[in-house]
């Protein structure tokens, strides 16, 4: 196992990442944690691969300091479509007649659908429950497991209904991504890159140089068998990655707990990534969507003078390197949507209803170099601008 760094969350250490660490887990999770029942939430992919594993470890844990308690599991269908109220109302309901109490505690092992539920079960079961979020997919140990959001799809829209409730621990555990598939491993590159473009020209670099050592480690690499066998520089290279992304998270979300300012800067490329993914989903992944968006809003920057060529460049190269599509014409994107279209007028259309909109301006986060931006939040930005930049 490879020792394990922390990094803080509003002011407490918070996140744990490591490299197959599922006994330290679970030995942490009982001290932090004592509680009479442990439910593991998890989805139906990821409990062949790893659910046994964190059980037997915690079953093991307990039996070491002589507990009681009872360790559950709860799996559920995977993906987006489960998550709703439907589902948390089963999970509910299962645990009410489980007679699990409020000195319960809920383990989330899975991607953001997991610990979005999971996380949001917990923030209202018995007016509340703790929650450890275990993310087993690279965009929810970047992105999603980090910042105390839960939430669940209603049909009006994603993320409609839910709660701020900040996990107990955060446990990010690389070895996990090693049975990620190669596109979900990708789609959370694009989360990664994202940081390091508003943030960290150092990442940024490291990212530009390491495409092949870092996709290594995902799942079904085409490459030889043997770069199976990831060797602890690719690893080293892996976790130095991860942790980059989450410090800037980390910093963000404690600066700025409830969204008003800085935490928007993460929204880069989710202006027009978000409206590209309105046509293009379910074909194509969040991550997807969002390499577009960055493309496009750098060229927005540009366009208004802020960054130059060289940036362009480097971020369309960066994308491609990880194999992430830099355009809605890209020929992966018409394979994987064949018949979709994204024209200005829709992609328009669709920013038109953010929340976040002024008027006939839209928020957007405006580079002014690799690792900085124009302003220390989201910039406003006018509807010719972008029509003008989205014309094909
Ligand atoms: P996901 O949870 O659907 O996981 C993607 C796929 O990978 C699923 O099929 C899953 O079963 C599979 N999988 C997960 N881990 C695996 C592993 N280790 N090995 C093999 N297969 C594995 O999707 P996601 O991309 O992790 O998360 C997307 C969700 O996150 C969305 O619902 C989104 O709204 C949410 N999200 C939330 C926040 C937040 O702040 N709360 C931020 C970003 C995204
Ligand atoms: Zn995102």
């Amino acid at each position: 196992a490879t020792p394990a760094h922390v990094v803080q969350v509003l002011g407490t250490d918070s996140v744990t990442l490591g490299h197959g660490m599922t006994t330290h887990i679970a030995r942490q999770i009982i001290q932090i944690q004592p509680s009479s029942a442990y439910l593991i939430g998890t989805d139906t992919n990821i409990a062949p691969l790893h659910l046994e594993q964190l059980q037997n470890a915690l079953v093991a844990a307990l039996a070491e300091i002589g507990s009681t308690a009872r360790v559950h599991a709860y799996v559920i269908p995977p993906g987006e479509t489960t998550k709703t109220r439907e589902t948390k109302a089963m999970i509910e309901d299962w645990m009410l007649e489980n007679k699990l109490t409020r000195d319960s505690c809920i383990l989330a092992l899975g991607g953001g659908v997991i610990g979005d539920l999971f996380g949001f079960v917990a923030a209202t079961f018995m007016r509340g429950v703790p929650v450890f979020q275990i993310p087993t997919t690279l965009l929810a140990m970047v992105d999603s497991s980090i910042g105390g959001k839960t939430a669940i799809d209603t049909p009006a829209g994603k993320n409609l209904i839910g709660a701020f409730h900040q996990p107990r621990h955060i446990f990010m555990d690389l070895a996990y991504l090693r049975t990620l598939p190669r596109r979900e491993f990708v789609n959370g590159m694009a989360e990664v890159i994202k940081t390091a473009a508003i943030w960290n020209e150092d990442d940024f670099t490291l990212l530009e140089n390491g495409a092949e050592e870092i996709l290594g480690l995902s799942a079904d690499n085409s490459s030889s068998s043997d770069s199976k066998r990831k060797s602890e520089h690719d690893l080293q290279l892996l976790i130095q990655v991860v942790l980059g992304s989450i410090q800037v998270k980390a910093h963000v979300v404690t600066v700025d707990e409830k969204e008003t300012g800085l935490r928007g800067l993460l929204n880069y490329g989710h202006t027009v990534g978000h409206a590209i993914e309105a046509i293009l989903t379910p074909e194509l992944l969040h991550g997807e969507c969002v390499a577009m968006g960055m493309v496009r809003e750098a060229e927005i920057a540009r366009h208004l003078g802020y960054v130059n060529d060289v940036v362009i460049g480097r971020i369309v190269r960066v994308l491609q390197a990880y194999g992430l599509p830099v355009s809605t014409e890209d020929k992966k994107v018409l394979q994987l949507a064949p018949g979709k279209h994204c024209s200005v007028d829709q992609l328009l259309d669709i920013m038109r209803v953010d929340k976040k909109n002024q008027g006939d301006k839209k928020r957007m986060v405006m580079l002014s170099g690799i690792g900085s931006t124009y302003e220390p939040k989201a910039s406003f930005i006018s509807d010719n601008v972008i029509r003008k930049i989205l014309s094909p």
